[in-house]
């Protein structure tokens, strides 16, 4: 049986990154993940702001594309806002992927792909490709990086608590260079009844004339819509009535996506004995736009300070970690859940139209700050300006007769 310091299962951002800090740092550490390559599972539409490629040192390569603009899409209303200068990426994600687990091996780690973690007993992992071929592993420290399915964590389904369940899909089409060029460096995002009840879509850049096309719907049902259709109904309606194309102007590359399960109030278990939990598997993803990537990969960095310290034998569980992310992530991510609660599942639309009439007095860096930074006190800030112009408005209409 193979001896290791750590074993991370599940090679998403979280996991990926977090074997490579402790590659790095000269641990005995092996990144197993259950696909065979990373084209298998490409899901995210991978858009992030510009400080996620300098604060984890990842590379040019792992970019698709760049973007200096964002649009918001209501059912009546378009806000847009520009830079003259690079605000963000969205990155190729299979790409993003394959470098951390090159970057393990570069460190001396080992990676197993095509290997899905079915069981874990104490110490020892117990791995097994499609062909059946099992390997056992030894391990002083598991990590849970297994994303939604915290397949680690919970051993069994009863064992979970509740979380709220989002389904994202999205289509990567190729388009021609007139369709591509009004969305390359653009972020498009759609809210409201007509586009996207129960969530949002989006429209995001790819290098090569590609377009990725998504939309994600909260599980739940609407307070005010008795019926929702599926997501592709919304994608195909964001293309043929947004993008303004039919189906024999676009080549569907794929369609592809991913569950989100998220703990409402952060109540997920971050550590038990040995194991523990980094990334999506412990809601590490914000709730208002499914932004994780950036957050993931911060985790990762904050669990592996205290893995460090469990190995040297400094601290006897994980309990420093999970205290350091909820003072980090809990009253942030709660101001988002409910903000987000609201709209994608209860106000109507005409409110949502109002609330993104509001934003047009933001700056560029204030949007930012809402939909990156998650400082609502922004949007409040707007909402202020948008009544204040409105008084000042009819003040001057009386003032004139
Ligand atoms: C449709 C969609 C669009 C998104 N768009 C964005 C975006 O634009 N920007 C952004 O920042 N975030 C986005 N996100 C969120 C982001 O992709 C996730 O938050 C992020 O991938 C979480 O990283 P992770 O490593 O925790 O989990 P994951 O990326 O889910 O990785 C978990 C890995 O574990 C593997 N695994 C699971 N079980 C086992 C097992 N038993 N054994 C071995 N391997 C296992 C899985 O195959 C997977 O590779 C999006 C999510 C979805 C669903």
């Amino acid at each position: 049986m193979k001896e290791f310091d750590v074993v991370v299962v599940g090679a998403g951002p979280a996991g990926g990154h977090c074997a490579r800090i402790l590659a790095s740092k000269g641990y005995n550490v092996l990144l197993a993940e259950q696909h065979e390559n990373f084209e298998r599972n490409n899901f995210s539409s991978a858009a992030t702001p510009l400080e996620t490629l300098k604060k984890f040192d990842l590379p040019e390569q792992v970019v698709a594309t760049p973007w200096n603009k964002l649009e918001i899409i209501t059912s009546k209303i378009t806000r847009t806002w520009n830079s003259s200068e690079v605000l963000g990426v969205v990155f190729d994600f299979a790409k993003l992927r394959t470098f951390l687990a090159e970057e393990v091996k570069k460190h001396g780690g080992e990676v197993y792909l095509g290997y899905r973690c079915y069981q874990n007993d104490g110490n020892i992992v117990y791995l097994r490709n499609k062909k059946g071929e099992t390997i056992q592993a030894q391990s002083k420290v598991i990590v849970d990086a297994t994303g939604y399915s915290r397949s680690i964590m919970y051993r069994n389904k009863k064992e979970r608590i509740p979380f709220s369940k989002a389904i994202g899909i999205e289509y990567l089409i190729q388009v021609s260079p007139e369709v591509y060029y009004p969305y390359a460096n653009n972020l498009v995002f759609f809210l409201g009844h007509h586009w996207s009840p129960s969530g949002y879509g989006w429209i995001f850049p790819m290098d090569n004339l590609k377009l990725k096309v998504g939309v994600a719907q909260i599980d739940e049902a609407h307070h005010i819509l008795k019926k929702i259709e599926v997501p592709r109904y919304y994608i195909e309606q964001i293309i043929k009535d947004h993008i303004g194309i039919g189906i024999d102007d676009y080549h569907l590359i794929e369609s592809h996506g991913s569950i989100i399960e998220y703990s409402l109030g952060l109540n997920d278990c971050y550590y038990r004995g040995n194991i523990i939990a980094i990334g999506d598997a412990v809601s590490t993803v914000n709730y208002l736009g499914g932004e994780g990537i950036r957050h993931a990969m911060d985790g990762a960095q904050i669990a592996v300070r205290q893995i460090e310290r469990f190995l040297a034998g400094d601290v006897k569980d994980f309990g420093d970690y999970q205290k350091e992310m909820l003072k980090i992530y809990r009253s942030c991510w709660s101001k988002s859940e409910q903000l987000s609660r609201k709209v994608y599942l209860q106000y109507s639309d005409a409110r949502i139209d109002q609330g993104v009439s509001s934003l047009k007095y933001l700056s560029t860096k204030e949007i930012l700050d809402i939909l990156f930074n998650y400082r609502f006190e922004q949007y409040f800030k707007g909402i202020k300006g948008y009544l204040w112009k409105k008084i000042t408005r009819i003040f001057a209409s009386f003032t004139i007769k």
